[in-house]
């Protein structure tokens, strides 16, 4: 039976079944912290402990980084003709789907996404995550410049060396897939840091990959805390580059790190405040109205480019509110994440739910309208109801922070100037959109729009071809596609005299 059409009975049966593993894996063997520190994972959607997990120290990491160093100086991997490195990626994105189930109930039990959307999106994409990569291995060219007859001068493209991933909670496989994708297709070895609360996932990636053909040290995951294992990792002398997804504080951290230990790269995809801008002309409002529900409650509004604010043209403000909520309000209901008719699981701690309920408090506080939810549902797991404001002003705190919650902010604007004004007064540009029949419009309003990712008539479209990253501080650098993959080389120039 496919594992769309499951009952909860039968995910809860899996899940009671499932094992797993909660040591690092290095050097292609799972092992334990040298001073066998854990640290427990609790379930959110129980409020129960689920793991003892391996808590990294420098020392663990420092394994890590060597073990990793050692496979990339041996060069078995980066050396690999390059169809050969195909298959290996090919077959560990094969490898991915065919552990959909363990690797949905791992991240659905850390970090209470339902389930249904573990089978739908996040595992499903990290194998093409793989396979867009793979694909890609030997299209990777140097070049031959012009120049004088008594030279010869080509450029080469080598992968970095040792690459520290460092990714957050709220997709836990996929955030991983993300940056040891394009690290391994450039022939780089991989140190993977996953976020405290889902650990799991990454440890089983890390085995499939040898499981695939993937030399043993060349993609090593420890866990551990951001400030023990991450911050070792981050300040490793001998990691080439940290890929980083998280917060725009800790972001902000990883260039400290990079300046006070070796001037490695970093790439940073952190937070958001993306605006859904809906002009009075736009195509039907009742597509928006459906989008708008969507980008924001999606994932329990856990998600770095989630639509939280609403930036609504007056002629269509009390319309567009009212379907809101009439359909918003019970479009997303708190619910078992291992339900797969459920579309809204619980936050991932509950001092995560704390911080996002103390924005609502804020927000009325500020003298903007709570319209519906906003609370915590009699249920024993971290839950939200999902909420929406209205009479939100950009200044208030909850248009200016990013919740990381199910709470949706509508602001009235005046027209697409009023609108381009308040979209960009944010220290944010992640993503955005633009509702509107009007090429021109859209056109230009794509060029004035300070983001990364901009949608036309509709909101987190896209696929492995599509740059995905920040303008401002939501970072610097570029997930999925090409250019992502070209940021884990580095430029060699060979220039031969001729005499
Ligand atoms: P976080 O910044 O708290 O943690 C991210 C990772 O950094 C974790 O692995 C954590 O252990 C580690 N870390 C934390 N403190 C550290 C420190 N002092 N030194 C070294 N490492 C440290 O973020 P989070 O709460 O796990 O994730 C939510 C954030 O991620 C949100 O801000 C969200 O917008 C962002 N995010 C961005 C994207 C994107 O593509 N732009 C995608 C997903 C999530």
């Amino acid at each position: 039976m496919s594992l769309a059409s499951r009952s909860a009975a039968e995910w809860h049966a899996s899940a009671q079944a499932l094992r797993f593993e909660t040591r690092h894996f290095i050097d292609g063997d799972y092992v334990d912290s040298q001073d066998g520190a854990r640290f427990t994972v609790v379930n959110p959607a129980t409020g129960k402990p689920l793991a003892e997990v391996s808590a990294g120290s420098a020392a663990d990491v420092d394994r890590a980084v060597a073990s990793a160093k050692r496979s990339f100086a041996g060069r078995v991997w980066r050396r690999m003709a390059p169809r050969d490195r195909m298959a290996v990626l090919a077959e560990f994105a094969r490898l991915i789907e065919v552990n959909a189930e363990r690797f949905a109930l791992l991240d659905t039990l850390c970090m209470g996404k339902p389930v249904a959307d573990m089978i739908a999106v996040d595992v499903p994409q990290a194998a093409r995550t793989f396979s867009y990569f793979a694909e890609l291995i030997d299209k990777i060219d140097g070049s031959v410049t012009s120049t004088a007859a008594d030279a010869f001068h080509y450029i080469l493209r080598e992968p970095l060396g040792v690459v520290g991933c460092i990714v957050p909670w709220n997709y836990p496989l996929l955030m991983a897939a993300w940056k040891v994708a394009p690290a391994l297709a450039a022939g780089n070895s991989v140190v993977l840091k996953p976020a405290e609360q889902s650990p799991l996932s990454g440890l089983l990636m890390a085995e499939l990959f040898v499981q695939a053909g993937g030399p043993p040290g060349v993609f090593n995951a420890v866990n551990g805390l951001g400030e023990t294992a991450g911050a070792a990792l981050a300040l490793h002398g001998d990691v080439a580059k940290i890929a980083f997804t998280g917060s725009t504080e800790v972001g902000k951290q990883m260039l400290v790190y990079a300046g006070r230990s070796n001037m490695k790269r970093v790439s940073l995809e952190c937070g958001g405040k993306s605006p859904q801008i809906f002009l009075a002309d736009l195509p039907d409002l009742d597509t928006a109205v459906t989008y708008a529900i969507n980008g924001i409650f999606g994932n329990m509004g856990e998600v770095c480019n989630a639509g939280s604010r609403l930036l609504v043209d007056r002629p269509i403000a009390e319309e567009f509110l009212a379907r809101f909520v009439a359909k918003g309000r019970s479009a997303y209901r708190p619910g078992d994440p291992l339900d797969p008719r459920t579309n809204l699981g619980p936050l991932v701690t509950a001092s995560h739910r704390a911080r996002v309920l103390s924005f609502v408090e804020r927000g009325k506080a500020e003298g903007a309208t709570l319209e519906f939810g906003g609370v915590a549902p009699p249920l024993p797991g971290c839950f939200v109801e999902p909420a929406l404001f209205s009479g939100v002003d950009n200044g208030m705190s909850i248009a200016r922070e990013e919740i990381f919650g199910p709470v949706a902010a509508t602001i009235v604007c005046d027209g697409i100037a009023d609108a381009l004004r308040i979209a960009n007064d944010s220290m944010y540009g992640l993503a955005a959109s633009v509702w509107t029949r009007d090429l021109n419009t859209a056109l230009s309003t794509v060029r004035d729009l300070e983001a990364g990712v901009i949608w036309v008539n509709c909101f987190d479209h896209g696929d492995m071809t599509q740059p995905f990253g920040g303008y401002k501080q939501s970072g610097q650098g570029r997930d999925k596609c090409l250019e992502s993959l070209l940021s884990y080389t580095q430029t060699k120039s060979a220039w031969i005299h001729l005499g």
